[in-house]
């Protein structure tokens, strides 16, 4: 399918780019405020350059997403654990399901729409938050589902982990204490993010986010991410722990019954690499 690029819009972008730079650096030469009053959109995930996204610097601590930087395409990423160890949360056919044919798509149709945009090339994590640089709507509807299916998936199976192996259980540390200061301790965590996945309207996320230094819970449809910005995925902040409740996550093992999948959820659930993404979150430069 040819692409529509809109040159201008490209170039457009690149001088926004280049004239926050100058504009940031002032600003910190002079001592002044480096976050702008107003700003059109958070200055955390404004692109800073062809390939960057410096919203999607503060998932590093996940490594790659996914992605072969020699042929600059997105590849299925392989699972840290087997696909039978998350039992009995998740059930082993589900993982295979889940990762060879449905992340897998995303990956494939990804690819066929990158190819040609300005966007090609990139890492996924960077292009969610630069999904402005696709000026055709149609398109960039596209990218959004498989581009933002494939970082979705690929963060979720590494914020998991065999439960009751390390990292498991509850969270520590400077994000237990954020979560007691911000949200009212573990068990009202868990019963906020149980009712966002729960409220979720048919296909979608559940997000733990880092939004102006504090955490927040969300949740987005399809396969919105938070790094989107709120203008594409309805909901803004740095994710640093997300929960599928697509049908497909849950269905051969819980049927209808999403609120059990996500109470047995929680014990997969990775702390440490939350924690991780947490603290790149919360501070990196410009917080
Ligand atoms: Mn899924």
């Amino acid at each position: 399918m040819p692409v529509s690029l809109n040159r201008r819009e490209v170039l457009a972008a690149a001088a926004i780019t280049g004239t926050g730079a100058i504009l940031a650096s002032t600003r910190l030469a002079s001592g002044m405020p480096t976050r702008p009053a107003a700003p059109a959109v958070p200055p955390d995930i404004r692109p800073t350059a062809p390939g960057a996204g410096l919203g999607s610097a503060r998932l590093a601590p996940l490594g790659n997403l996914g992605f072969d930087a020699s042929s600059g395409k997105l590849v299925l990423p392989k699972l840290p654990y087997e696909y039978t160890e998350l039992e009995p949360a998740i059930d082993a056919e589900t993982m295979e399901i889940h990762h060879t044919r449905h992340q897998q798509k995303y990956v494939d149709e990804g690819n066929k729409l990158l190819a040609g945009t300005p966007l090609a090339g990139m890492p996924p994590e960077a292009v969610i938050t630069q999904l402005d640089m696709v000026s055709d709507a149609g398109i960039r509807t596209k990218i959004k589902n498989n581009v933002g299916g494939h970082v979705n998936h690929s963060m979720f199976w590494q914020l998991m982990a065999k439960p009751g192996s390390k990292g498991t259980g509850a969270p520590t540390g400077p994000l237990a204490d954020a979560i007691s200061n911000t949200l009212g301790g573990f068990e009202e965590f868990k019963t906020k993010f149980a009712a966002a996945a729960a409220e979720r309207f048919g296909s979608g996320w559940a997000w733990l986010v880092v939004r102006d230094g504090s955490l927040a819970i969300v949740s987005t449809a399809n396969q919105d991410n938070p790094l989107m910005g709120a203008t594409h995925a309805g909901a803004s902040g740095h994710p640093i722990l997300g929960l599928d409740v697509w049908e497909h996550a849950y269905y051969l093992k819980y049927r209808n019954k999403r609120p059990d999948y996500v109470t047995a959820w929680f014990t997969t659930v990775n702390w440490d690499k939350v924690s991780q993404l947490h603290a790149a979150a919360t501070n990196a430069p410009g917080r």
